[in-house]
């Protein structure tokens, strides 16, 4: 039997007994391997065994998978079980019923039945690579459609989208090889690349997709993988930039929203009938429709029921993929800073984005750095001081804000790249290293310290003390992005629902809830409210004493967790209005960009989010973005959301 995987190369469909080996890189770090095995059986249906297993920062993720196919391909029974990233777990099963037309779908505990299309496949996310490998044959020997239905997800809206993306030419040991390189979209939020070599081999996948970047290579091949990234970089790149053509804005170069009610992000009193004139991506004028008048034939936005603020700033992503671009901003989030990834990758975003022909919001980046080793967190790393600089010139040199410290930075090591950091004008951010406690950190040069727990484990060691903990935090202007919201997920206990914290999940696609939807902790274990209600003491104790806390997400539910984590807040006791700020231009004041963003007012950017309602009469109110405006640039955030398969939010008012 012969399958044609391009228009002019037929290949044996498998040996008798196909295998391979592929080296998993989590951020370009070697953690893993995935083995898999076809085994052909006497009636011609065929078995494919894979099985991936890598270690990440000290955690184990194992998976494996079972696929049993007729000869065809056509699936017959499919396993998956283990993980996919340290908080998610996959456990699915899909059996073919004798009657050939419907299948028993399991997922995790819950089963059901299920008619099969005429054509599908079973997949479930992103690992084994090697699934994807009979998925891509599957799909060449029928037809190539453009939508392939795929169990356990249930249609519609969870077809796996296929496309050639191009060739890749590398070389095994001298010897030219010639890649064909695919664009897998919606097996895991998001597009992947996938290669197959000339005989159908899966040759290697580039997973900027679904978390965390995560990267396979056959390990004949492992001296191409710069050459793999590059290659996906570009694909994604391509991807946003066309959805940036296809996306147009609703207004941009000159135009006014008058009615709304504006808090203008300097804590001032609200104006209610605000007028506020747009033009050239900036603000020309903004105030009380007495003191503003709309230029003659300018075109208004109507403004009237809903609230005008400042453009929120997302102070913890990871921007793994190009689909957190018209995310963030459908979300109201204009400015994000990014706290590690791939260099490539980021940087590339970053640049498309700032040329404005790539939907997203303004990135703001922090370099990674770790010691080297197992266990460490990407590839870029320090274990002397002298590396440590060297590091800090690389990044300033990529236009980098920031730097951000990652876990196992040798005391010594913090203290010369926070040294020379702040002679380049940069500032620090990250986590506290092992051994160190956030106070040390702080002292060893540390200007911003990334998630709440080394912060609130001081205060809390401290006990009586714990003024003076604030006051040292204080002394020295810390920022903390406590990073609240992943923390709540995380700990969630498995019997409460997501959406009931957090609406924006019941929005989401298939391809994130089936995955996040498995993280969370056993009901017995999870943070009791009394721990919680700790927590948020201590939140409003540094707050109050003038700590600056910056809202940030660690990822969680594609733009939707920023407004849970200032929810977080205001149940701290925080106001809506010191919420709102801070998430505002006290992010901007942090990151030093206050004098061109972060406010509603004459000269600063025009990055502005329209509400319906008014946040500080009903807090969620903030979630119902109606309109987004960056860079001077207007978007509808329901046409966003659905172009990363999200449910809207609000029902936008007539125009
Ligand atoms: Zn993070």
């Amino acid at each position: 039997m012969l399958i044609l995987l391009t228009a002019t190369l037929a290949v044996p469909l498998l040996a008798a007994d196909e295998h391979g080996a592929l080296t998993l890189y989590f951020l370009q770090l070697p953690v893993g391997e995935e083995t898999y095995r076809v085994t052909t059986e006497a009636d011609g249906s065929l078995t494919l065994h894979a099985s991936f297993e890598y270690a990440e920062r000290g955690s184990r993720v194992p998976l494996s998978a079972t696929l049993r196919m007729k000869p065809d391909l056509t699936p017959l029974q499919f396993e998956a079980k283990g993980k996919s990233y340290r908080p998610f777990s996959v456990d699915a099963a899909v059996q073919v019923n004798p009657d050939g037309l419907t299948a028993t779908v399991r997922e995790g505990e819950k089963t059901r039945q299920a008619a099969l299309p005429a054509r599908f496949f079973t997949i479930s996310g992103y690992a084994p690579f090697s699934v994807q490998m009979m998925l891509l044959r599957y799909w060449a020997g029928h037809g190539k459609p453009a939508r392939l239905a795929q169990l356990p997800a249930e249609a519609p809206g969870t077809e796996a989208q296929i496309e050639v993306a191009g060739q890749d030419a590398i070389e095994e040991s001298g010897r030219p090889v010639r890649l064909t390189r695919y664009s897998v979209g919606n097996v895991v939020w998001g597009r992947e690349t996938i290669w197959l070599n000339e005989s159908g081999e899966l040759a290697g996948g580039v997973s900027y997709a679904g978390g965390l970047p995560l990267e396979a290579i056959r390990t004949e091949y492992r001296p191409a993988f710069p050459q793999l990234i590059r290659s996906a970089v570009a694909d994604r790149m391509k991807e946003l930039a066309a959805e940036g053509s296809r996306i147009q804005p609703l207004a941009k170069g000159e135009f006014a929203i008058a009615g709304a009610t504006l808090i203008d992000g300097t804590g001032a009193a609200t104006v209610p009938d605000a007028v506020v004139v747009v033009r050239d991506g900036k603000i020309a004028a903004a105030g009380a429709r007495s003191q503003v008048a709309v230029p003659k034939g300018m075109p208004v936005i109507d403004g009237r029921g809903a609230t005008l603020l400042p453009g929120l700033w997302e102070m913890h992503a990871h921007f793994a993929q190009v689909e957190w671009g018209p995310a963030y901003l459908a979300a109201g989030v204009t400015t994000a800073r990014d706290c590690g990834g791939e260099f490539e990758f980021i940087t590339s975003v970053r640049d498309l984005i700032e040329s404005g022909r790539g939907l997203g919001p303004h990135l703001v980046l922090a370099g990674l750095v770790d010691r080297s080793g197992t266990g460490t967190f990407g590839v870029n790393w320090a274990d002397t001081p002298a590396q440590g600089r060297a590091q800090v010139a690389r990044y300033k040199a990529a236009g980098f804000a920031q730097m951000k410290i990652y876990s196992r930075i040798q005391p010594d090591v913090l203290a010369a790249i926070a040294t020379e950091a702040h002679r380049q004008g940069m500032t620090v951010t990250g986590h506290v290293p092992e051994g160190m406690t956030a106070m040390q950190a702080v002292e060893a040069g540390m200007d911003q310290i990334n998630h709440f727990g080394p912060v609130y484990q001081e205060v809390r060691r401290a006990g009586d003390g714990r003024e003076r903990v604030i006051q040292f935090f204080k002394d020295h202007h810390t920022v903390v992005d406590p990073t609240m919201a992943w923390g709540e997920l995380l700990g969630r206990p498995m019997n409460v629902d997501i959406a009931s914290f957090e609406p924006g999940f019941a929005k989401a696609p298939y391809t994130l809830t089936s995955v996040i939807g498995t993280a969370g902790t056993p009901a017995a274990n999870a943070p009791q409210n009394a721990r919680w209600n700790d927590q948020f003491a201590v939140l409003h104790a540094l707050y109050t004493a003038g700590i600056p806390i910056v809202a940030g997400t660690d990822k969680a539910v594609p733009g939707h967790s920023l407004h849970r984590e200032l929810e977080l807040y205001v149940q701290a006791g925080l106001t809506p209005m010191e919420v709102i700020q801070l998430a505002t231009s006290g992010a901007a004041k942090v990151m030093r960009m206050d004098g061109e963003v972060g406010t509603v007012e004459a000269g600063k950017r025009a990055d502005l989010i329209l509400v319906q309602g008014n946040p500080l009469e009903n807090f969620a109110d903030l979630r119902k973005v109606m309109r987004v405006v960056t860079k001077g640039r207007m978007y509808d955030p329901a046409e966003l959301w659905k172009s990363v398969g999200f449910r809207s939010v609000v029902s936008l008012l007539a125009p």
